[in-house]
């Protein structure tokens, strides 16, 4: 049994610390809007006022916030995590960042004495709550087993794919091709209505057929109804576009079609659509009538 300090409670962390203490952990959450931590602290966790109060005595700290401002937020400086951790803690970030980012907050980690695992998930909202979730991990083969039980309450597969770094590149490429297939979702359906098609039907249709990932199955419900709660915010696939655009420019590798698409998605959040699920894509190709 560990003692774990969590940092970020929004759609994924409260599922994923809810797992935590469902599989016997010690659990200490922070989340910088506190009102959001009532709810683990009903369940039993204890509720810390900063990043750095909740890493003290912690075996393992994880973080799961939106971005890389975010997790510089929650991991360094005065009242950051790594001020509090104690050496040979294991810290892991789960959220989904630049690879850049997750480098350099690992060489903090080690200047702390601690070990760093970049380990974003893949999986949304429903696999965050049911501990579904796949760990794309980069970081040292020691550190992995020692985090292995805690990963493994919150998800069903962990996969290594070498140092510091790679973690976050994997769940990139992953998502680059999420965005866009989910964008191209969107388009199939505006044109099947457009057209006279009857959409429950077209969907129906599609899910059967050889062009249609899982991810269609778990998006086109959501699609058809226009109902646009947010399992993962446009704000954040934008986020991962830009990020992924951005490592395409260091390595000299175009990528248009991500380009286009980050672009499209920027018109969402101009229309200040951005909390909104990405399925709100819809309302910008083709707003209800
Ligand atoms: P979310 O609901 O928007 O939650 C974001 C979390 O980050 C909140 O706890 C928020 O705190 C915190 N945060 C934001 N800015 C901060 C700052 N400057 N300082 C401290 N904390 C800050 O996002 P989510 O959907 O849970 O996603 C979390 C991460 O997982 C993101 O990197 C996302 O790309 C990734 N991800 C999401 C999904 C998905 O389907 N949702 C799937 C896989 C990966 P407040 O409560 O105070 O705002």
């Amino acid at each position: 049994m560990k003692h774990i300090a969590f940092l970020g409670l929004g759609i994924m962390g409260r599922g994923m610390a809810h797992n935590l203490l469902q599989s016997g952990h010690t659990l200490t959450v922070y989340n910088r809007t506190s009102a959001r931590a009532e709810e683990l602290a009903h369940e039993g966790a204890q509720v810390a006022a900063s990043p750095r109060a909740a890493a003290e005595n912690a075996d393992v700290i994880i973080s799961m916030v939106a971005d890389d401002h975010a997790a510089r937020a929650v991991w360094l400086g005065e009242e950051g995590a790594l001020a509090g951790a104690q050496p040979g803690a294991v810290c892991i970030d789960s959220s989904t960042l630049s690879p850049a980012c997750m480098r350099e907050l690992a060489q903090h980690a080690a200047a702390r004495g601690c070990a760093f695992l970049d380990a974003p998930v893949t999986g949304s909202k429903a696999q965050a709550e049911n501990g579904e979730l796949i760990f794309f991990v980069g970081g040292d083969a020691d550190a992995i087993e020692r985090a292995r039980p805690v990963l493994m309450a919150m998800g069903k597969t962990i996969h290594h794919l070498g140092a510091n770094g790679s973690g976050a590149m994997m769940k990139l490429i992953n998502n680059l091709i999420g965005g866009v297939e989910q964008l191209v979702l969107v388009e199939g359906i505006a044109l099947a209505e457009a057209s006279g098609m009857d959409t429950a039907q077209v969907a129906s249709v599609l899910t059967q057929t050889t062009v249609s990932p899982i991810l269609f199955q778990r998006k086109l419900p959501q699609l058809l109804a226009r109902n646009y709660n947010a399992a993962f915010s446009l704000r954040l696939m934008h986020k991962d576009m830009t990020y992924a655009l951005a490592e395409g420019l260091d390595h000299h590798v175009p990528l248009p079609t991500v380009a286009a698409a980050r672009e499209i998605m920027h018109i969402g959040l101009a229309q200040g659509l951005g909390e909104q699920d990405v399925m709100v894509l819809r309302e910008v190709l083709q707003p209800a009538k």
